[in-house]
């Protein structure tokens, strides 16, 4: 079916592709039977205006399932989902992830992260669907995580994660720190997370030391609370968010001389 990219990502922008969606692992070897983008919950990525020419499969692939404290899980469950089901289990290990509004196959690829954790200290294997068509059993190892990156090739079926038996009452309580210090120092509204990686003293000091906190491009904004979230505030299009991102980026190294990483991966043509 053809759709709007927008309606499928946390930004709430993008133009048109072909969609399939994939609710099931029997329908994987039909998603990916021609070239295609993969989108989970779509909160770290910007998708261009004039959408994305190959097929864009949108997984939403669920199920968790416990063997002593080990989860295998889906990945296109969300991470608070996840989160919510491991507490009541009483299995610590994921608490720094519960506010994080991605899916698990998101979380694995860009190793997501937040207060001292990431995904890849939980995982334990990943089963992908290589590009040829295999599906593999990769070991941690394997996966080649370093600080938000992954070197996965393929489309990421599901993840075992090894946990640890805790109290329940402790990782709930773990996990609503975790939700007061996100709400304390990140704004709500459209995003797509952090824009950059961090690095020196974070991304987000530097883009505020260069003065930029509430620069704006059209509809996008950098945030006043965090400087390294752009929000879409008043209808911006992607071209206003890259623009953003683009005077970001000369800003920073025209007063600091660094070059930032963008964080948020940048889909269709711009
Ligand atoms: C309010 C907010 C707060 C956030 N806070 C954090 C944070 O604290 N820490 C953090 O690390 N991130 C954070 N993020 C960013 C984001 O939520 C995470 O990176 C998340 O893990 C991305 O998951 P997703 O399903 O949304 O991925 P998407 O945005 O859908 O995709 C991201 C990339 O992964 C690829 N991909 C997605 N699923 C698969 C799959 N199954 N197999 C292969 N490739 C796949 C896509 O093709 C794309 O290249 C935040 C975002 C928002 C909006």
């Amino acid at each position: 079916m053809c759709g709007i990219i927008a309606d499928y990502t946390s930004l709430k922008i993008g133009g048109r592709a072909e969609i399939f969606i994939l609710d099931s692992e029997d329908k994987i070897s039909s998603a990916f039977a021609e070239k295609c983008v993969v989108l989970g919950k779509g909160t770290n990525v910007l998708v261009s205006d004039k959408g994305i020419a190959e097929r864009v499969v949108i997984n939403r692939l669920r199920g968790i399932f416990f063997d002593k404290n080990f989860v295998t899980v889906a990945s296109g469950e969300s991470l608070p989902n996840l989160c919510r089901e491991c507490a009541k289990r009483s299995l610590s290990g994921l608490e720094w992830a519960c506010g994080i509004p991605g899916s698990v196959g998101g979380a694995v690829i860009m190793n997501a992260g937040a207060f001292g954790g990431q995904t890849a200290d939980a995982i334990e294997e990943v089963k992908v669907l290589t590009p040829d068509g295999d599906e593999v059993i990769l070991r941690q190892s394997e996966c080649g995580f370093s600080y938000r990156s992954s070197q996965i090739n393929g489309f990421v079926i599901s993840a075992k994660l090894k946990l640890t038996f805790s109290d329940e009452q402790c990782v709930l309580e773990k996990m609503r720190e975790t939700a007061k210090a996100r709400s304390r120092t990140q704004p709500t509204g459209k995003s797509a997370g952090c824009t950059f990686k961090n690095q020196g003293l974070g991304a987000g000091y530097y883009i505020e030391r260069a003065g930029l906190k509430g620069a704006r491009c059209g509809g996008a904004r950098i945030s006043e609370k965090h400087a390294n979230f752009i929000i879409n505030d008043s209808g911006a299009s992607a071209s206003d968010v890259l623009a953003l991102i683009e005077k970001t980026e000369r800003d920073v190294y025209a007063r600091f001389g660094i070059k930032l990483q963008r964080e948020i991966k940048l889909l269709g043509e711009f």
